[in-house]
């Protein structure tokens, strides 16, 4: 697609109010492939105002009706899903096949399922002698990293514009190109003009100009913990709605009665999709020290047959971050049994799938986020130790469970801390509430849940 060089507000593409640009590169060749405009709080002033201007107006309109438009741009997403998989590939790098069926695959769903809930949710209840009204909250600012682009775009947009909200857009630098698809496509949706807006630029400007500007009602984050909380300070500082969406550490447990096979190859599937760039990804697998030594045979196996198949990391500070972090996983003194901080390739963002065994739950390696492909193996001798372990990070946004049956699976996952967890490899659902315990973040994306959060209640009593 071309690259717009203004922001989409109130309807129509204007002229930034800067100069500044953002390259954006392609990270499987690190060639530069378009320029959009840097955006400043000027930019910002402009789409809030819109935002403000059109929010009574699409407050008012009936749900049935928002419902018919959020329809509509499903339908503009599946008609030009080629192109946004291609954008997606061209500006993060995931092979073809995976931006298809998931970087555009998944927003369809999800714009679907908000299309039917905007029509049936009960935005009126009777309460004994009170009518309760879920409104919407107002202007909400939407701030998105670049890992989903696509998708984390919709499940905070989708929602929003559901529950009769109105949004100023702010994208993560590195991925622009597929949030301006998304406008295209809003208003090729005949969306109303200002009820949604884009703005891009960088986090510490336009971010944070949008986080802290006083005519934004709701602050909507996806991203780094660093960042979550000085937006959630902000936020609380002007009592200010919040949702935040941050990092995760999550555990896949592999109980000893487990299908061994299946779950460590889903383990590996589930960080190496996406090349590990998935906040929710199994980065811990925790395995029975009776079954330890096989677990890690068949992950080397599992990860060795990805080996070119897994696309490059967003950017070249991702790449240097992530090599680290392997390397400093050899210096705590885990053991490689596939990849390693090697470049596999000459040019191109590209990590090895890698996997450490005798991981510790102590090192930062099993500790921290380290967002790229990289599984560490870890030891447990009874279902006590595991808990201990899984539990045992400052973060909990998901997690994974295995056993021979789904009732032991599953009384174990009701202990963990943790926002979700898949048993026996359960499939994504988009109506299932997402969102994390801890330090992982507040509030709920998807589903009905992720519409409540952009809902505020007023009783009338009779
Ligand atoms: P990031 O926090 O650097 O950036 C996220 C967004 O915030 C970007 O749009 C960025 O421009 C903006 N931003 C940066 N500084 C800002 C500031 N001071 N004020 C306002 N906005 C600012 O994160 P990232 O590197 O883009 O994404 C990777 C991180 O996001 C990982 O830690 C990952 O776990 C997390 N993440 C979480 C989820 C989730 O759903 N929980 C989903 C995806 C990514």
């Amino acid at each position: 697609m071309k690259a717009h060089d203004g922001m989409y507000i109130g309807g129509e593409w204007r002229g930034a109010a800067g100069t500044d640009t953002i390259a954006v590169v392609n990270p499987a060749d690190e060639q530069v492939i378009a320029h959009v405009p840097a955006g400043i709080a000027e930019d910002v002033d402009a789409a809030v105002f819109a935002a403000h201007e059109a929010f009574p107006a699409w407050a008012a309109t009936p749900p049935a009706e928002r419902a018919a438009r959020i329809a509509a741009l499903r339908d503009v997403l599946v008609a030009r899903k080629d192109e946004i998989a291609e954008t997606v590939t061209a500006e993060l790098g995931a092979p073809l096949q995976f931006s298809q069926t998931v970087h555009a695959g998944v927003p369809i769903l999800v714009a679907g399922s908000y299309a039917e809930l905007a029509a049936s949710y009960a935005f009126e209840e009777k309460v004994g002698n009170s009518i309760v009204y879920a409104e919407p909250v107002g202007v909400v600012g939407a701030i998105t990293p670049w890992n989903y682009p696509l998708h984390q775009i919709v499940a905070k947009v989708a929602p929003a514009l559901a529950a009769g909200c109105t949004v100023v857009l702010k994208p993560a630098e590195d991925t622009p190109l597929t949030a301006q698809l998304f406008a295209e496509a809003v208003h090729e949706a005949g969306i109303p003009a200002g009820v949604f807006n884009l703005v891009t630029g960088l986090g510490p400007v336009a971010g944070q100009a949008l986080a802290e500007h006083p005519g934004v009602d709701l602050v909507s984050f996806t991203g780094s913990t660093a960042v979550g909380k000085q937006i959630g300070a902000t936020a609380g500082g002007a009592v200010k709605r919040v949702a935040l969406e941050l990092g995760g550490k999550s555990a896949n447990v592999i109980l000893p009665s487990a299908d061994l096979a299946k779950a460590v190859g889903v383990g590996i599937a589930n960080v190496m999709g996406n090349s590990g760039q998935t906040c929710s990804a199994w980065t811990r697998m925790l395995v029975h020290t009776s079954r330890y030594d096989e677990a890690v045979e068949l992950a080397a196996e599992a990860a060795a047959k990805y080996g070119d198949r897994i696309g490059p990391l967003v950017n070249a500070k991702q790449h240097t971050r992530v090599r680290g972090y392997i390397e400093k996983g050899v210096a705590e003194g885990a053991r490689l049994v596939a990849g390693g901080p090697e470049a596999p390739r000459e040019q191109g963002y590209f990590v090895s799938p890698t996997v450490f065994a005798d991981v510790t739950p102590e090192m930062a390696i099993a500790q921290e986020e380290i967002f790229g492909p990289v599984v560490s193996i870890i030891r447990y001798e009874d279902e006590g130790d595991a808990l201990r372990i899984a539990n045992g990070t400052v973060y909990g946004l998901a997690g994974a469970v295995w056993a021979a049956d789904d009732a032991e699976a599953v009384a174990f996952a009701r202990r963990m801390d943790t926002g979700q967890v898949d048993i026996n490899g359960g499939r994504f659902n988009p109506l299932a509430p997402f969102g994390g315990y801890k330090q992982s973040g507040v509030g709920r994306e998807l589903g009905a849940h992720g519409l409540s959060e952009y809902l505020q209640t007023k009783s009338l009593q009779f």
